[in-house]
């Protein structure tokens, strides 16, 4: 089968033939739908050889949906041919965090070399993807698979950020997203649908701010070093109660501690590197900061849940498996507005 692979630190991922996978017992065998382009891939391609955490070649694609071609022994309750997505974040199953849902934050993923799909294990971008256990896969019915799968990262590490911060979310609040690509786009959705809180989206692109906007953000602002006060003046003078950072850079998590309000919750969700400074009269009173890592499975089933109801839809741009080291590119030109899914049974 064709597959997309980063094999070499520095190297521009490229399309391979690699054998096809042969589920083992409990393991299932995905025809792929649809797979999801992230930053994050990005990022790890950008990793020196001595920080570099995974085995090579890897297979990326951490966003995955397919249909149920094949199922290892002792595997029940999914169908042949089910259309599901993929919860990504692979935990062990059985410690006190994958109990409660939470994957995310296995305690013993590291010791037993459990690895997210894409992110060490062989990923999505790819004629078929295996797979762990049955457990995470999620129902899509009649979703359309191209147009969901990016949920299971773009819309569910926003959806855990944002559900955090629900509370400090009331009537009159305002929330601000800084970077609204591929997360960040369904990040002012969710806050829509979720808060009647005023969503100021901050982006460095005019385009990305237009779709901001399409999307319901009730203001925009280029992001430079003038943005914070311009929340400022957006808000009275007192700042958001919530900022949501999906870049994560030096400058943008200053931004996000310029603009967070007294007792808001400022959450660095990008990884680009950047440091928020705490300590008493550094950010104002009671703010709480915090750098979430993707979704629980009951929140994803929630996020889908929203987009069956109509309420997230991500804008999103086709590309065949062939195009796949396109699609890269472009991300990492800031050219993609939405979300690059890559259809590698097309
Ligand atoms: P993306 O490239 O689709 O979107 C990033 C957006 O930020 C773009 O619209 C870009 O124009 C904008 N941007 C760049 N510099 C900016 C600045 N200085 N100010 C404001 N906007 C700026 O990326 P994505 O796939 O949405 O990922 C966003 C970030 O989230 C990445 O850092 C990614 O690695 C990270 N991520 C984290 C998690 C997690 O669990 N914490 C999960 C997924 C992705
Ligand atoms: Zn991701
Ligand atoms: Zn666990």
């Amino acid at each position: 089968m064709k597959a997309l692979q980063y094999r070499e630190i520095g190297a521009d991922p490229e399309v391979v033939e690699v054998p096809k996978p042969e589920p083992g017992p409990g393991e299932v065998l995905l025809k792929v739908t649809a797979a999801g382009v992230c930053h994050s891939d990005i990022a790890v391609m950008s990793w020196p050889a001595d920080e570099f955490p995974y085995e090579l070649p890897l297979t990326l694609g951490h966003e995955g949906a397919g249909t149920v071609e094949s199922l290892g022994d002792g595997v029940t309750g999914v169908e042949i041919g089910e259309s599901v997505a993929v919860y990504g974040p692979w935990g062990c199953g059985r410690c006190i965090k994958c109990a409660a849902g939470a994957e995310n934050y296995c305690q013993r993923a590291q010791e037993l070399g459990i690895n997210p799909p894409g992110l060490g294990s062989p990923g999505a971008i790819a004629e078929y993807l295996l797979v762990d256990d049955a457990r995470h896969l999620v129902p899509l019915g009649d979703l359309d698979p191209v147009q969901t799968v990016s949920l299971t990262d773009a819309g569910l590490t926003p959806y855990h950020a944002v559900k955090r911060s629900l509370p400090k979310l009331t009537p009159g609040s305002s929330a601000v997203v800084i970077g609204t690509g591929g997360l960040g786009h369904v990040a002012v959705q969710l806050l829509r649908s979720l808060t009647s809180a005023r969503v100021i989206a901050l982006d460095v692109s005019e385009e990305k701010l237009d779709l901001a906007r399409k999307v319901g953000a009730h203001e925009t602002i280029l992001s430079d070093a003038d943005a914070a006060d311009k929340v400022k003046d957006l808000t009275g003078g007192l700042g958001a109660q919530a900022v949501f950072d999906f870049v994560g850079a030096e400058p943008t998590v200053k931004t996000a501690g310029a603009c967070a309000a007294v007792d808001s919750d400022v959450t660095i969700v990008g990884i680009g590197g950047g440091t928020l400074p705490v300590g008493f009269g550094v950010l104002p009173f009671e703010v709480s900061v915090q750098s979430p890592y993707w979704g629980t499975r009951d929140e994803l089933i929630e996020v889908f849940e929203l987009a069956r109801n109509g309420a997230i839809d991500v804008h999103v741009e086709r590309f065949s498996l062939d195009e796949a080291p396109t699609a890269y590119e472009r991300l990492h030109a800031g050219t993609v507005n939405g979300r690059a899914v890559i259809v590698p049974n097309g």
